[in-house]
C-alpha cells in the first residue's frame, strides 16, 4: 500500500517546497521510519542548490512503521536513529574496519551531492510522477522515509527524546567520533576547539570525557563562548574577526600551553582560510584534526608543518553506527554527554525557512525539526 508523505522537497535551484511524496512498498531490505524528529545542519541548506530535486533531510529519529520482507531484528514501533553511513560490510574498507568510506554505500565516497546510484531503490519515492532521490539516501525532512535497514540503528531507551536522538546521526557523531575514534585524544591531553557551533560543542564534550584536562574554545561570538563553557571548555579566546588566520589566536594558545601549543586542535568552522588554522594551535609532533570538511583549495605556509605535525580529516568521525550509537545513547544516558542542552529550539515542517534563518544567523546550537 502506497504512503503519502509530507516533505521538504528542495528544487535544487536553491529553493525549497513542501509537499507530499508517495513511497511505495518497502523493498525486502528496507524499513519505513515514521519520522519523529530531523536536526538541521548547513549541509541541508546546501542542498538546496545541488542541481536536482531531493527529499531533505540527513538527520533523524523515528519509529519504525514498516518492514520488508527479508529484515531481521527490527519490528514496527521500534525507535531508531538514522545514519547515511550505511556499511556492506563486504568492500575493501568496511573489511579494514573503515565502515564510514565503504566503497559500495558511502554517498560522499562513491555518489558525491548525498546520493548513492543504484543503492537506495531510486524508483520507490515519486514526486509528481516522477522517481526522487533523497538526501544521503534518507530524506529526513519528511514524514516517513523509506530507508535500507543498514540505515537505522535500534535503541532501546524510555521516553526517548527524540529531537536529541535526531541529532546524534550526524553533528553528534562527527564530532564526538572525530575525538574518540579518529584522534584518540588521550586523558591529559590539551585541546584547541575553533568554532563552537553545534559540531565543535560536541568535539568539546567528547574531549572533556575523554579526559582532557585543557580545552580551549575559539570563536568570535561571545554567546558560542558561553556555551563551550557548559559543554566543558576550561579556557575561551574570544577571536578578533580580523585575525584571518587566527595567528593571535595562536600566540594566545601558545601562551596556555607553555609556549608550545596544544596536543590536538580541531578545526570546525568550515571556514576554508582556516583549514590550516589548527596546525598553528598544535605543538611540534601534535595532531590537526579538520573536522568541518573544507573542500576548497586553499595555500598553507609549510612552516606550519613544523616539526612532526600530523593533519588528518575525518569524515562523519569514522562512523559505525551499530557500535558508535550504542555508546553515544549510553554517555547520554549518564549525563555525560549533553544532547538536550544542544537543542536550541524546534520547529513544524511548515517552518522550515524560519530554521535555517536562525542557523544562518548563528541563533541556534541545533534547531530541529519535529513532527506530530
Ligand atoms: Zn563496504
Ligand atoms: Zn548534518
Amino acid at each position: 500500500m502506497e504512503l503519502r508523505s509530507k516533505s521538504a522537497i528542495s528544487t535544487g535551484k536553491g529553493t525549497f517546497v513542501i509537499d507530499y511524496v508517495i513511497l511505495s512498498d518497502p523493498q525486502p531490505d528496507e524499513v519505513v521510519v515514521k519520522m519523529k524528529a530531523a536536526g538541521l545542519c548547513h549541509t541541508d541548506y546546501d542542498s538546496l542548490s545541488w542541481g536536482k530535486p531531493i527529499v531533505m533531510g540527513h538527520e533523524g529519529a523515528g519509529i519504525i512503521a514498516r518492514v520488508g520482507s527479508e529484515v531481521k531484528g527490527l519490528s514496527e514501533g521500534d525507535q531508531v536513529i538514522l545514519n547515511w553511513a550505511t556499511p556492506c560490510m563486504k568492500c575493501f574498507q568496511c573489511q579494514e574496519g573503515n565502515q564510514h568510506i565503504c566503497e559500495n554505500n558511502s554517498p560522499v565516497v562513491a555518489g558525491g551531492n548525498g546520493y548513492t546510484p543504484g543503492h537506495a531503490h531510486l524508483e520507490s519515492t515519486q514526486w509528481k510522477g516522477n522517481p526522487i532521490e533523497r538526501s544521503f539516501n534518507l530524506g529526513t525532512l519528511s514524514e516517513y522515509a523509506l530507508l535500507k535497514e543498514s540505515a537505522v540503528v535500534k535503541v532501546e531507551y524510555e521516553n526517548l527524546n527524540f529531537s536529541a536522538a535526531s541529532i546524534i546521526s550526524c553533528g553528534v557523531m562527527t564530532g564526538y567520533g572525530s575525538v574518540v575514534n579518529s584522534a584518540k585524544v588521550p586523558a591529559g591531553s590539551s585541546v584547541v576547539v575553533l568554532g563552537c557551533g553545534g559540531v565543535g560543542l560536541n568535539v568539546i564534550q567528547a574531549a572533556r570525557i575523554s579526559g582532557a584536562t585543557k580545552i580551549i574554545a575559539i570563536d568570535i561570538n561571545q554567546s558560542k563562548l558561553d556555551m563551550a563553557r557548559q559543554f566543558g571548555a576550561t579556557d575561551v579566546i574570544l577571536a578578533d574577526k580580523n585575525d584571518t588566520g587566527l595567528n593571535q589566536a595562536a600566540e594566545k594558545v601558545k601562551q596556555m600551553t607553555q609556549g608550545r601549543g596544544a596536543d590536538y586542535a580541531f578545526e570546525c568552522t568550515a571556514i576554508p582560510a582556516l583549514g590550516a588554522a589548527p596546525l598553528a594551535m598544535v605543538r611540534n609532533a601534535g595532531t590537526a584534526v579538520q573536522v568541518s570538511g573544507i573542500e576548497q583549495k586553499i595555500t598553507i605556509d609549510m612552516n606550519l608543518f613544523e616539526w612532526d605535525k600530523i593533519y588528518i580529516n575525518p569524515l562523519y568521525g569514522k562512523c559505525r553506527p551499530q557500535i558508535d550509537f550504542p555508546k553515544i545513547m549510553a554517555l547520554y544516558q549518564k549525563g555525560d554527554l549533553k544532547l538536550d542542552e544542544m537543542i536550541t529550539r524546534e520547529y513544524p515542517l511548515e517552518d522550515l525557512q524560519r530554521a535555517f534563518d536562525d542557523m544562518l544567523a548563528g541563533n541556534n546550537a541545533k534547531g530541529v525539526i519535529v513532527f506530530e
